[in-house]
This record gives structure tokens, C-alpha cells and sequence, in this order.
């Protein structure tokens, strides 16, 4: 399938600097800023630089660079904030949502990494 990036999300205009953000880590491919709406004391979003809509999108078609840049940031993150199981934070979870079903808001593809207190069960009933 092709995939059909939108230009206009607000995931893009911040890449653009056309939107502020509160920056967390920047590299050469990849940016982690904190979701303006947090569901938790952490909650950092960790977004490609690259045009990409989702997971599978970022997973076929980013390149080796991309996509080592990505993981490897998301994990500073977990550093950076003191969050990784053992350390003070007490642990995380990673979320991905893509599509209607994953109840995917913006179509730029994004970790959502939330830490800061007891998280639950990973899914509640619908
Ligand atoms: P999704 O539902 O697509 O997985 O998550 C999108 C996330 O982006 C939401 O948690 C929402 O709060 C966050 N978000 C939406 N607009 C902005 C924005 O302008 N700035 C920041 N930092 N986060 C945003």
C-alpha cells in the first residue's frame, strides 16, 4: 500500500518551527518533546524528523540511520528522565497508536513514553 503523508499535522509544523515546543532531546533524525496534554508526570512524545504516518509506515520505509537514530533516542530519553525499571522513575510504557482502531490522533508517526506514577493494566475496556 501506499502510504499518504500530510503535510499540515501538528507534528510537522513543529518540525517546521512553526509551533513551539518544550524540547526534551534533538538529534539529527529525531525529536522527543513533552505532550502538551500529559496523561502523566512524563509524558514525552518521540517523533522522526522524517515524513512518516505511523509504526509500519516508519518501519518499511525509514532508513537504517532513521530508524537506529529513533530507538536509541527513545532510550536516552528513558535515561535522561531517570525512568528505567531499577531507577528511581520506577519504569515506563512505550505506546504507539496508528489508525482509527489505535485511535491515532495526529498522523505523524510518535512514541508516547509515560512514567511518574502506576500506569494500570495496559488497556481498559473500550
Ligand atoms: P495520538 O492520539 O495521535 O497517539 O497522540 C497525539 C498526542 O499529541 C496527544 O497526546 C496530544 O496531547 C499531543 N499533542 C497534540 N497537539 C500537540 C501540540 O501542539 N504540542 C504537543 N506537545 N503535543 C500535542
Amino acid at each position: 500500500m501506499a502510504y499518504v503523508y500530510d503535510p499540515t499535522n501538528i507534528f510537522a509544523r513543529i518540525l517546521r518551527g512553526e509551533i513551539p515546543n518544550n524540547t526534551v532531546l534533538e538529534t539529527d533524525h529525531t525529536l522527543a518533546f513533552r505532550d502538551i496534554q500529559p496523561q502523566a508526570p512524563d509524558h514525552i512524545l518521540v517523533i522522526p524528523k522524517g515524513p512518516y504516518v505511523c509504526l509500519d509506515h516508519f518501519a518499511f520505509e525509514a532508513s537504517d540511520a532513521e530508524l537506529l537514530d529513533f530507538i536509541r533516542t527513545s532510550g536516552e530519553v528513558c535515561r535522561m528522565l531517570g525512568i528505567r525499571p531499577g531507577e528511581a522513575g520506577g519504569g515506563y510504557r512505550a505506546i504507539s497508536n496508528a489508525g482509527e482502531n489505535g485511535a491515532q490522533e495526529v498522523p505523524h508517526y510518535h512514541l508516547h513514553i509515560l512514567a511518574g506514577r502506576p500506569l494500570g493494566r495496559m488497556l481498559n475496556p473500550a
